[in-house]
């Protein structure tokens, strides 16, 4: 990147030499993002994150396919970033379906079908959970979509870069991507839209990214998010192995070590490096801070609003019980994640939850007299 916020300070539209410089770095990420993806450079647009990525496909389909139709079929688990634009389209006269999702996070794809009706433009649908890991059934959503002639969008945030992502073999439209998932720096991001498909753009301005994301590109995250995806190729395989091991090895040994450890998510179609987990009885707030003081950075998809535990609406969603919901905690590994990293926590972990577990009946009685 540094060499961009340097001597390589041109502007990519620019047709002299300052620009010219760097017009063949944009072109080069282009490239290598489409690589990691197997998809046509030419159908790489970047954006400056994945939340941009996701309003400008969903709100860019929805305008213009308006003539056509004004319903969105979404699903339960989304991220706020497509959920959001899509109840924000309620309001100018388009009507959302929200697909249910099973107890282990799984897309009900019957009743997905079930939804689809002579209005339905498009439906977006994620690639994999960033909550529960849990990856959906992307080939068939696709099929689903090209039997009835709908666009397909997929949040694929979570998948690109740990587990292959095959824009050729899969039937999706339009897909957001974030850069900062991948290791590239905050403020960078794509979406990948599928050759003669037409949106309207939501930023509108010069004719950078072919006239569909107006304003000057950020050249440095571009390159590092070309870099990010080029490594992510070359390292993927052996990453996704790698972590998945030291992934189930951290739950196998928490649930062996703590009663009443709950796993959330799809056992199997999950991604390799998330693991959500239920702590019954434990305050979660609690149980951060404390791994907090340690050095571990975990979340959970509770927030501590005016006192008061907001549960996961990913995990309502998938119709566990509130104490699960309420309790749970997410691990997520990454590159730097090494087995002492997964042994420390083991260390700490069992302790520290034997501490701050209220007696259930304790809990139970509280819960009675409320
Ligand atoms: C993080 C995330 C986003 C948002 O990405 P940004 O680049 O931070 O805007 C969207 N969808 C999913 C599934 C995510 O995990």
């Amino acid at each position: 990147m540094l060499p961009f916020y340097r001597n390589l300070f041109g502007n990519p539209s620019s047709t002299h030499w300052a620009g010219r410089r760097v017009h063949g770095a944009v072109g080069n990420a282009r490239e290598q993002v489409a690589g990691l993806l197997n998809a046509d450079p030419a159908e790489v647009v970047f954006t400056s994150c994945a939340t941009e990525a996701n309003n400008a496909t969903i709100k860019g389909v929805a305008a213009s396919l308006r003539s056509r139709g004004n319903h969105i079929i979404t699903t339960r688990v989304e991220h706020p970033s497509v959920l959001s634009p899509c109840l924000y389209l309620e309001n100018f006269g388009y009507e959302v379906t929200c697909i249910d999702v099973d107890a282990e996070g799984m897309l009900d794809l019957e009743a997905l079908e079930a939804a689809i009706t002579e209005k339905t433009i498009l439906i977006s649908a994620m690639y994999a959970n960033n909550e529960t890991g849990t990856i959906f059934p992307v080939h068939e959503i696709g099929e689903i979509a090209a039997r009835h002639r709908i666009y397909y969008h997929c949040d694929a945030v979570q998948a690109v870069g740990k587990i292959p992502v095959d824009w050729k073999d899969l039937n999706i439209s339009l897909l957001s991507l974030s850069g900062h998932k991948l290791y590239a720096p905050q403020g960078t991001g794509a979406m990948i839209i599928r050759k003669g498909i037409k949106t309207y753009p939501i930023f509108h301005g010069g004719p950078q990214e072919k006239n569909r994301r107006a304003g000057t590109e950020n050249v440095a995250g571009i390159v590092a998010l070309g870099k990010a995806c080029e490594i992510a190729q070359r390292t993927m395989c052996a990453e996704k192995i790698r972590l998945q091991k030291l992934r189930d090895q951290l739950e196998i040994e928490i649930m062996a070590r703590i009663p009443q450890v709950r796993r959330n998510g799809h056992p199997i179609k999950r991604l390799p490096n998330t693991a959500n987990l239920s702590f019954p009885f434990v305050d979660p707030e609690l149980l951060l801070s404390n791994l907090d003081l340690m050095g571990i950075a975990v979340s959970s998809g509770s927030a501590c609003s005016s006192g008061a535990l907001k549960s996961s609406r990913v995990l309502a969603a998938m119709g566990l019980d509130a104490e699960t919901t309420i309790s749970h905690v997410r691990f997520s590994l990454g590159r730097e994640s090494s087995d002492e990293d997964v042994d420390y926590l083991l260390a700490i972990l069992p302790d520290l939850v034997r501490r701050l577990r209220k007696p259930t009946d304790a809990v139970a009685s509280a819960r009675e007299s409320a």
